[in-house]
């Protein structure tokens, strides 16, 4: 893949976010890696509103804007920090996501319900709030980036991430939708939730066959 075709498919996955609703306005900043840069969202714009050519290139290693677009991200040490941690990112969504955010009011760790939600992002872990755009913010992301591919900010949105965009934009969908549904559930009473034996069951590895077919599913 060439960084033209990562830029495109930045676009592509940019206005799925504002089109799903899963930012509002500005909000929320993407990226994706490719040989030893990252492809970031410019600062002040809507996600949906950039241009191939406008996404901030981002030397990974020493954190220098290396062409000469425009200003990266306020976001931007969040995603470096987490490329630096873990080899295995491919790409980072960071999103605004209703549920989500509600989710983080009144509970921490999304619980894990539905076989889908299990097989495709797995345990998704909470981080409290912390002040957007700081180093205090992307040093508390940073610490969870190897134990989950899905992180709550509390009182602000939702980070996930995943071996390529197409991965870590579904992650976002499925953990909103599973927010959604959990504080649906629990309006009645309190929902009942995979056991550690169901999820560890779909988390097995004879389940990889299953976690593709979703993925294939979802193209
Ligand atoms: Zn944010």
């Amino acid at each position: 893949m060439s960084s033209l075709e990562i830029r495109e498919e930045l676009c592509k996955y940019a206005k799925k976010t504002v089109a799903n609703r899963l930012v509002v306005g500005p909000g929320g900043n993407i990226s994706a890696k490719h040989e030893g840069k990252m492809y970031l969202s410019p600062s002040g714009f809507a996600l949906d509103e950039i241009e191939p050519e406008q996404w901030v290139e981002v030397d990974i290693e020493t954190g220098a804007v290396t062409d000469t677009g425009f200003r990266p991200s306020s976001e931007v040490l969040m995603h470096l920090y987490a490329y630096r941690a873990n080899p295995n990112i491919g790409a980072i969504v960071h999103t605004h996501p209703p549920y989500c955010i509600a989710f983080t009011l009144v509970e921490q760790e999304l619980p894990i319900m539905f076989p889908d939600q299990a097989a495709l992002v797995g345990k998704t872990v909470y981080i409290p709030y912390v002040l957007p755009t700081t180093d205090k913010l992307a040093d508390a992301l940073v610490e969870k980036v190897n134990a989950a591919s899905s992180i709550l900010l509390g009182n602000h949105g939702l980070v996930t991430t995943g071996r390529n965009l197409r991965e870590a934009y579904y992650r976002t969908e499925v953990v909103e939708e599973s927010a959604k549904i959990f504080l649906i559930a629990k309006a009645i009473k309190e929902p009942k939730v995979l056991t550690k034996e169901e999820f560890e069951e779909i988390a097995s590895l004879e389940s990889e066959a299953y976690r593709i077919q979703l993925l294939q599913k979802m193209q």
